[in-house]
């Protein structure tokens, strides 16, 4: 692990925002760098994944049953995650996170992300549907309902690790239908506050 000072590209602080890198070897996938910025001064913080070999773009496809929810799980900045069957999908954007978790841990973010919309919510609706998909992220949990974990990455950076899960290579149809959602520095107008990226 290495940590670095340097000046924040969105306060502008000389020397306050702390970088910290960790590599770690994922077996049958390679190296990966986790890094995390965090800026003293303004608060501004991110943390991302990035594979340090090039990769081919990749979906990956598993079914989620109780013995497989231990499988990790890569996601990277331009990853999209998609639970189909519960309608739940998170695409990348400025405000995206990469990390390394596990399927369960994927289903505690989604479930996260339906309580902030459910405490949101206005109409009885969204309301119902959120509780609804609350109930069923549960029972996926106990094993009492099957859906499918679906990542999607046009850099192929992710992967779900399971010998069950389906490796698929994207065609440049499919990858043209993904949002890439880079973070880049240069764009003064970066929206930091964020728009309801329901990773948050
Ligand atoms: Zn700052």
């Amino acid at each position: 692990m290495s940590k670095m000072f340097s000046d924040c590209p969105i306060c502008k602080a000389p020397q306050r925002m702390e970088v910290t890198t960790k590599t770690e070897k994922i077996p049958y996938f390679g190296e990966i760098m986790e890094s995390t910025i965090l800026c003293h001064e303004c608060g501004y913080k991110h943390a991302d994944t990035i594979c340090i070999e090039k990769k081919d773009p990749v979906r990956y496809t598993l079914l989620i049953e109780k013995d497989n929810l231990n499988a990790r799980v890569v996601k990277s900045q331009s990853t999209t995650i998609t639970i189909p069957e519960l309608g739940l999908k998170v695409e990348p954007g400025p405000q995206s996170q990469g990390y390394v978790s596990n399927v369960e841990g994927v289903l505690d973010r989604f479930g996260k992300a339906v309580k902030t919309a459910l405490s949101w919510a206005e109409d009885q609706q969204t309301q119902k549907n959120a509780v609804k998909i609350l109930g069923c992220i549960d029972e996926v949990k106990n094993g009492q309902k099957k859906v499918t974990l679906i990542v999607e990455d046009p850099f192929g950076h992710s992967i779900i690790m399971d010998d069950n899960a389906q490796k698929h290579e994207l065609t440049n149809q499919e990858i043209q239908k993904l949002k890439t959602g880079f973070l880049t520095f240069e764009n003064e107008e970066l929206d930091i506050n964020g728009n309801n990226n329901p990773e948050e």
